[in-house]
């Protein structure tokens, strides 16, 4: 019964365009992968789809600072944190961070998580209970909408961006604490939310502002300390969640907080409290990561990324046909939105059938009839990269315009 059930359902998802597939990367990440897709041969792909925006995923000076910690401290952590798992590289790193963020989020404290999965499961769950009601943007990333899920709080969804309901929703409270909820970068349309206005409806309402960091730790800011340093914003009503694994270039992630804050996480949150500690390697890498973002050459990896993006924009806008969009972003995320399930699909594959790896994004991921090429730019593309991805476009657009108005 269970496997006849779950191929129907593969079946119903393969009619609709809607089947993942996995694909085997045999390289570092970087612009130049060797990518085996499921049903054919290693090829080495020009990538627009990672996450690692200053190219650090496969820095040497990275993988030198990870190997150096494994041979420190060991392949694993053997431990949960709160056993003998929380190594002086945990410790180290999470010292570090408080620092970093410390213009932002005054007199913090900062925990460090395995994943940013976890880091909102643990914000969500142990903040939000039954005294709490949590206000989720509704473009919020799943780790967000699984976190609020499974929280014991009252969840209000608020529409995108829109701080006056927000504001009608906060004064219709019926719980003594409120938390405002919203990724800082969307992921899927790489549009800013608008945290200065949410910041000021927190402090006039007596909320709270978590911020999920994931896509712009790193990228924005001064020295890379991402949105809040980029709207100049400072408060202790902040919750912080960053994550490490995108422009850090690692893995893991982090929520920095008021110390009684983060006191309650470890405390309660068992996203934190039952799972086994990440290597302390892992952190070791992170630390030396930390110190890249904030130097001179994260400055300039940072600069070289708004050279990109900014070719990319005018690139495809010249090149789009009127059908499709380009999304409203000035970050590393630049969606082409084409609509239905079957363009974006042709499109990722007539990129892919010129080498260019543009992975294309369906429902539920994003809102039906928004399908889009997630295209991300790094600052480890050169500017003869963008304008390949630029023609590639052109020539699969031409191609399927032409052939939409032959069938039409
Ligand atoms: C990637 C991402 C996460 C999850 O972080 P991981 O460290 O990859 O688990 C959380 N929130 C947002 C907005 C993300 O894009």
């Amino acid at each position: 019964m269970l496997l006849e059930h779950l191929e129907r359902q593969l079946a119903t998802r393969e009619a609709q365009g809607l089947r993942r597939r996995l694909r085997v990367a045999h390289s570092p990440c970087g612009p130049r992968q060797l990518i085996a897709p499921p049903d054919g041969s290693l090829t080495a792909k020009l990538v627009f789809c990672s996450n690692d925006y200053l190219g650090l995923a496969g820095d040497p000076a990275l993988t030198d600072a990870l190997a150096e910690g494994a041979r420190r401290y060991g392949a694993g952590s053997g431990a949960s944190h709160l056993i003998n798992g929380h190594s002086q590289a945990h410790a180290d790193l999470e010292e570090a961070l408080a620092r970093f963020l410390a213009p932002h989020v005054p007199d913090g404290r900062a925990l460090f998580f395995c994943t940013g999965y976890m880091a909102n499961l643990a914000v969500l769950t142990a903040l939000g209970d039954a005294q709490a009601t949590l206000y989720c943007e509704e473009l919020n990333h799943a780790s967000l909408i699984d976190g609020a899920r499974l929280a014991r709080a009252e969840v209000v969804k608020y529409p995108h961006n829109d701080v006056q309901s927000l504001d009608a929703l906060l004064q219709q409270a019926r719980t003594p604490i409120k938390l405002i909820v919203t990724d800082a970068v969307f992921s899927m349309d790489g549009d800013l939310a608008p945290l200065d206005a949410l910041l000021a409806l927190a402090e006039r309402h007596d909320a709270w502002l978590v911020v999920d960091d994931a896509h712009g730790f790193g990228v924005l800011g001064e020295g890379g300390r991402g949105s809040l340093s980029h709207f100049g914003l400072r408060s202790e009503r902040i919750v912080y969640i960053g994550t490490l694994g995108k422009a850090a270039g690692v893995a893991g992630a982090f929520v920095v907080a008021q110390p009684t804050v983060i006191e309650w996480l470890v405390q309660a949150a068992r996203t934190y409290i039952y799972t086994t500690a990440s290597p302390p390697a892992v952190a070791h890498a992170v630390s030396a990561s930390l110190a890249f973002l904030a130097g001179e050459e994260g400055e300039r990896r940072r600069a070289r990324l708004r050279q990109r993006i900014g070719q990319l924009r005018a690139g495809l806008a010249a090149v789009l046909p009127s059908a499709w969009r380009l999304g409203s972003s000035d970050t590393p995320i630049q969606p082409i939105i084409v609509g239905d399930n079957a363009t974006a699909l042709e499109l990722a594959a007539a990129l892919d059938a010129e080498g260019v790896w543009v992975p294309a994004i369906r429902p539920p991921t994003v809102p039906p009839g928004t399908a889009r090429l997630r295209v991300t730019v790094t600052a480890a593309h050169d500017e003869g990269d963008v304008d390949l991805l630029i023609a590639a476009v052109r020539r699969a657009a031409g191609r399927l315009s032409r052939r939409a108005r032959c069938e039409g």
